[in-house]
C-alpha cells in the first residue's frame, strides 16, 4: 500500500505519493500532475512503481535523485524496464554530478552490505543548485544541500509548500556523515542554509521514515 497526500495550487492538482521500498525502507516519491508523473528516488522494487504508475495511468517523464546511496538506486532499471509507456521514450535520470562517483560505485556499495541492487543508468543529467524543474506546470526547485552525499539535493515545490528532504534531514534527525564522502559540518549548513530557511509551514517529506513540517523541526530537532 502507498500513502499519499494531494495539494492544490495555482497550476492545479500536484499529488505525492510515497512508497516505502526495499530493505532499508527508503521512501520512493511519486509526483503527479494529471497523467504525468517524476518518480523521486526509486530506491527498490522498481516493478511496483512502475504498477503504481499504471493503475493512475500516468507516464513517466523523469527520475530525479536526491543522491545516490545505493538506497535510493537499486530500483531505477526495473522501473524504466517495466514502466507503461515501454521502452520508446527515453526517460531522463536527473543527478547532481557531484553524487556521479557515488552512482557508478553503487552495486559494490550495496554488496558491501551483503545487498544486491540492479546496477543503474550511469548517464543522467545534470542537476545544478537552484535549477527549476517542470512537471505539468508545476514548478520544482534543486537545492543542493550536500554533506550526507557531496551531491545531495532536495526539491522543493514552492506553491504546494513541499519539500522532499531526501537524507538531509528526517523527522527528529539528520542524515547519517560516517559515510565515505560524507561531512557533518556541512551537512548541517546546508540544513541551515537551504530547509531552515523555507516558511515553517512547509511539509518535509524525507528519504526514510515520517513526514514533518519545517517549523517542527526548526523548535524539535536534537541535532539542530
Ligand atoms: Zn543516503
Ligand atoms: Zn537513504
Amino acid at each position: 500500500m502507498s500513502e499519499g497526500i494531494s495539494t492544490s495550487g495555482a497550476a492545479g492538482e500536484l499529488q505525492i505519493l510515497q512508497l516505502s521500498v526495499g530493505p532499508l525502507e527508503v521512501n520512493c516519491y511519486v509526483l503527479l500532475v494529471g497523467d504525468r508523473a517524476v518518480v523521486v528516488d526509486p530506491g527498490e522494487e522498481g516493478e511496483r512503481i512502475a504498477a503504481a504508475l499504471r493503475e493512475r495511468g500516468a507516464s513517466l517523464e523523469a527520475i530525479w535523485l536526491t543522491h545516490a546511496h545505493f538506497d535510493h538506486v537499486g530500483g531505477i532499471s526495473a522501473l524504466l524496464e517495466n514502466r507503461p509507456e515501454g521502452g520508446l521514450a527515453e526517460v531522463p535520470v536527473l543527478l547532481h554530478p557531484a553524487d556521479d562517483v557515488l552512482l557508478k560505485n553503487a552495486v559494490a556499495a550495496a554488496a558491501r552490505w551483503s545487498l544486491r541492487i540492479d546496477a543503474p543508468p550511469t548517464d543522467t543529467m545534470p542537476l545544478e543548485h537552484g535549477q527549476v524543474l517542470e512537471l505539468g506546470g508545476v514548478r520544482v526547485r534543486a537545492l543542493h544541500t550536500p554533506g550526507h552525499a557531496p551531491g545531495h539535493v532536495a526539491f522543493h515545490v514552492q506553491e504546494h509548500s513541499v519539500v522532499l528532504t531526501g537524507d538531509a534531514l528526517f523527522a527528529g534527525s539528520v542524515g547519517r556523515t560516517d559515510l565515505p564522502l560524507s561531512d557533518g559540518p556541512q551537512l548541517l549548513d546546508s540544513i541551515r542554509r537551504e530547509l531552515l530557511t523555507l516558511p515553517d509551514e512547509t511539509v518535509v517529506l524525507p528519504g526514510h521514515g515520517p513526514s514533518t513540517t519545517i517549523g517542527a523541526e526548526r523548535f524539535g530537532n536534537p541535532f539542530l
